[in-house]
């Protein structure tokens, strides 16, 4: 087992493109207001490649080399957008402001500080969603949000990232855990959704319009729930090849 072929991919894309529109439809929203990132990360260049001819221009990656090395596999094409949602370190932060057109994976305000730094030297204003972890599950990163009583404390952070001028504070982003079936995920998405509403209310300052929630066993679910962005790997690509 591995990467797609040519034929799966072109299938593949599409049947998630009907499942988007089907999710969306059952709870009445238009999809077209749903963004699906196709995340690449431990796919080879030329599934990338597979993914343009299948019409595919919104990339995720986790990495910053990984995701450098495949935008530059592609600079022949226009219109591509790549976006970061894998953990950032902080010597990565200038690549990552170079290369990348939205963040998702915005964890600490010592990250914002650095991206905005070099987002000055780059002439540029980065897109960014906060990464917040509202399960508790402690392999994960992301703004310690699992229970209400934690969200007060993180607007004093929160409050300095939308106030720097080099980054354009969009909303949240969350991986639920891993379950075998979509719905087990359904609340993390929904607290995700209340965050985001209690942000909105206590910083209107920033927009807080987008919200990055669900992958390959779980985007209709969160969908439902209000995702914006879904970024999904292995329904459309296949699954990882081992390393
Ligand atoms: C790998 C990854 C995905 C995609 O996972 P699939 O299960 O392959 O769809 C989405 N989001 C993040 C943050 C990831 O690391």
């Amino acid at each position: 087992m591995g990467s797609a072929g040519r034929a799966d991919i072109l299938a593949n894309y599409h049947r998630v493109l009907q499942q988007i529109e089907d999710a969306a439809a059952s709870v009445g929203r238009n999809p077209q207001t749903i963004k699906l990132v196709v995340v690449t990360k431990g796919h080879p260049v030329q599934s990338v490649h597979l993914a343009l001819e299948a019409g595919i221009r919104v990339f995720g990656e986790n990495y910053a080399e990984e995701g450098v090395a495949k935008k530059l596999a592609c600079i022949g094409t226009p219109g591509i957008e790549w976006h970061m949602i894998g953990h950032v370190q902080s010597r990565k932060a200038g690549q990552v402001c170079q290369h990348f057109d939205w963040v998702h994976s915005l964890d600490s305000l010592k990250l914002a500080q650095r991206l905005d730094r070099f987002a000055a030297e780059y002439g540029r204003r980065i897109p960014v969603l906060l990464e917040c972890n509202v399960s508790g599950e402690d392999s994960k990163f992301g703004w310690a949000a699992w229970d209400e009583t934690r969200w007060e404390a993180l607007l004093a952070a929160i409050s300095q990232i939308a106030s720097l001028p080099g980054l354009e504070l969009r909303g949240l982003m969350t991986m639920a855990p891993f379950y075998d079936d979509p719905e087990p995920a359904r609340p993390h998405f929904q607290r995700l959704r209340c965050l985001r509403d209690f942000f909105r209310q206590n910083l209107p300052e920033a927009h807080w319009d987008e919200l990055s929630m669900g992958m390959s066993g779980d985007f209709t679910v969160a969908i439902q729930e209000g995702a914006t962005m879904v970024r999904i790997g292995s329904a459309i690509l296949g699954p990882r090849p081992k390393a």
